[in-house]
């Protein structure tokens, strides 16, 4: 599912990730936990094509058998919103829209007919508990509602893999716990992959792996 090799980035003259290779197949869940500044964040937007690595030509980047790092700027943007899911420690919706029609919105993207789009969001809410939400904004939403929503978002075109950077790091322990939970759900019910960097060390040790990022090497 994800092949990398040989991933390194640079800010002038800071090595923030040194040579990382990282292996993950289809329906894993992984988590990456390690030190403030070790490079979780910074490799998790790399694999997720919302970055870039330094010196491309030495590396290899294959996400569900695209070559991502050959792909143009357009071509890029679309693969990213047709095949990677991505929740973030702030849900990062839309305030203006209600909760469907966040949810629909990568979907309208990729070009999906409107019926299609609402039936498959609603078929995704009701999934994770939230039927009776459909027509609230974020404002009138728990956090741990919010965060469902930008999970459902995350799942609406039916991404090959999941990227997610402490998700549940604003969360109090029981919506986190529950946010965990469904990570798992949605694996065994859709097949998809999860990486997930986090410090929640129960969601860390839940997970299929586990690996340390230190200094910008995966250690373990
Ligand atoms: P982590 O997620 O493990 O806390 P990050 O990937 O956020 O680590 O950061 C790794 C290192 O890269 C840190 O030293 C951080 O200060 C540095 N860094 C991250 N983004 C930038 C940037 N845009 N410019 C310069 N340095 C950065
Ligand atoms: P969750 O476990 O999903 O985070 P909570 O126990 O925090 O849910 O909230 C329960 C209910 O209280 C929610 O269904 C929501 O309607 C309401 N609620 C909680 N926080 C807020 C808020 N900040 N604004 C509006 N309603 C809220």
């Amino acid at each position: 599912m994800i092949k990398a090799t040989n991933i390194n980035k640079f800010y002038g003259n800071l090595q923030v990730l040194k040579g990382v290779d990282l292996h993950i197949e289809k329906g894993e869940v992984i988590s990456i936990v390690g030190p403030s500044g070790a490079g979780k964040t910074t490799l998790l937007q790399i694999l997720g094509t919302l970055d870039v690595q330094s010196d491309k030509s030495e590396s290899e980047l294959l996400i569900n058998g695209e070559a991502v790092n050959k792909l143009s700027e357009r071509a890029l943007a679309k693969f990213r919103n047709n095949h990677i899911g991505f929740i973030f420690q702030f849900h990062q919706l839309l305030p203006e829209f209600t909760a469907l029609e966040n949810v629909c919105i990568p979907a309208f993207i990729k070009g999906t007919k409107k019926s299609d789009a609402e039936e498959k969001a609603t078929e995704l809410l009701a999934f994770l508990g939230l039927s009776h939400r459909l027509q609230h904004k974020p404002n009138e939403l728990s956090g741990g509602e919010q965060q469902r929503v930008a999970v459902a978002r995350a799942l609406v075109n039916d991404p090959a893999v999941i990227f997610a950077d402490e998700p549940s790091g604003n969360l109090d322990s029981e919506s986190a716990d529950n946010l965990h939970k469904l990570f798992f759900d949605l694996r065994d019910k859709f097949g998809q992959t999860f990486v997930i960097v986090t410090h929640n060390e129960e969601l860390a040790n839940m997970a299929d792996r586990k690996l340390t990022m230190v200094d910008g090497s995966i250690t373990k």
